[in-house]
């Protein structure tokens, strides 16, 4: 029933779309008029002022055919990670390539391309349905700030599916972990290296005795910890007065999460304290995570319609964060589903056409009763 032709040019329309986080306008815009002409009540929300997006997020409304099945919720986002110019997607072998210039960016508008073809189809098949809600999303990629001002508790669904995983389809997210961004600043005390050494409090000795005694990589199946960025220091002649520090740390279970940031901070605290030098520190509560265990209904659902679809689901977890991750903190039971996109966030990303109809497809069974 979905156009595979009608799905590919629609996607490689929006991949074209130049709409970085922060700046969705141009997609947007491309968007509504759409959504209105199939008949949705569009609304967008005022969120712009919490996200620092130049547009808020899109709620697209369908009451239900028979006035009273429940509703279902179908998310994407709208935003790309930074990019120098617009991508020009290129066909080749069976996939959507970008020129080699660019991300693809299918990532997440493969998610917005085949909600739509999903939704044209329903549309135009007059096929009974429950009531949709379609959330395009802002924010996405720096920090999950679109959802985050998203009036969850506002919508009507009682599951929603978030079309944005890297994973192939047949993958139903449900479990991600819990992550936290930490950052550093050590500061010690500046001094002529050569002259009067003794002076000085030199934060790169701190803030490294602090670093190479923590526990980092991974700390056990469900928890990992990275130092990712340092930065500081001047010339060889100065003791380095500044050195910041930027870590993260994540895991499935939320105590797990606790003891490992504990951990991170104790030992940080300890090698400047010996050192005589002073520590700044900010902790930054990036995403909740979430388990959603075999039999809860939005679960079930992404396996009944993948098998119908003849996809084969996998029940499976994730290390990343997604929308679905705020959705469920938030109350509503919430999966990710994989679309294959791959090589995310790098100028070699792409994505199989056939992964772009087979997800079509398993929206369309998911979104008709
Ligand atoms: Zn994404």
């Amino acid at each position: 029933m979905i156009d595979d032709r009608r799905l590919l040019q629609d996607f490689l329309r929006l991949a074209g779309i130049m709409a970085p986080s922060g700046k969705e306008s141009p997609v947007a815009k491309a968007l509504l008029p759409e959504l209105e002409s199939l008949g949705l009540n569009v609304v967008v929300d005022d969120s712009t002022d919490r996200t620092g997006s130049d547009h808020g997020n899109i709620i697209a409304t369908l009451p239900p055919t028979d006035g009273e099945s429940p509703w279902r919720a179908f998310m994407a986002h709208m935003d790309t990670v930074p990019l120098p110019h617009p991508t020009k997607p290129i066909v080749k072998e069976g996939s959507v390539f970008s020129d080699g210039t660019t991300v693809l960016g299918a990532d997440d508008r493969a998610g917005i391309a085949i909600i739509m073809e999903a939704l044209r189809t329903l549309i135009e098949k007059d096929l009974p349905h429950p009531g949709i809600e379609i959330i395009f999303t802002v924010s996405e990629e720096n920090g999950l700030f679109g959802s985050k001002a998203l009036d969850v508790k506002g919508l009507r669904s009682s599951m929603a599916f978030v079309l944005d995983s890297s994973m192939p389809p047949g993958s139903i997210i449900a479990t991600a972990p819990f992550a936290t961004a930490l950052t550093w600043n050590v500061l010690g005390l500046a001094a002529h290296a050569g002259v009067a050494p003794e002076k000085g409090i030199n934060a790169i000795q701190a803030a490294s005795r602090g670093i190479s005694s923590m526990k980092l990589g991974r700390i056990d199946e469900e928890t990992t910890a990275n130092v990712g960025a340092i930065r500081g220091g001047h010339a060889t002649n100065v003791v380095c007065d500044r050195v910041e520090i930027k870590a993260e740390a994540r895991s499935l279970r939320e105590d797990k999460l606790k003891a490992q940031l504990n951990h991170m901070r104790s030992t940080m605290k300890k090698a400047v304290t010996d050192y005589g030098a002073t520590l700044e520190e900010k902790i930054d509560d990036k995403y909740p995570g979430f388990t959603l265990e075999k039999d809860t209904p939005v679960v079930q659902e992404a396996v009944r319609a993948l098998r119908e679809s003849a996809v084969i689901p996998k029940i499976t977890s994730t290390g990343g964060g997604s929308d679905a991750n705020v959705l469920n903190h938030s109350g509503l039971p919430s999966v990710n589903l994989g679309i294959g996109y791959q090589r995310a966030h790098s100028n070699e990303e792409f994505i199989a056409i056939s992964n772009l109809e087979a997800m079509a497809r398993v929206t369309l069974n998911l979104m008709t009763l």
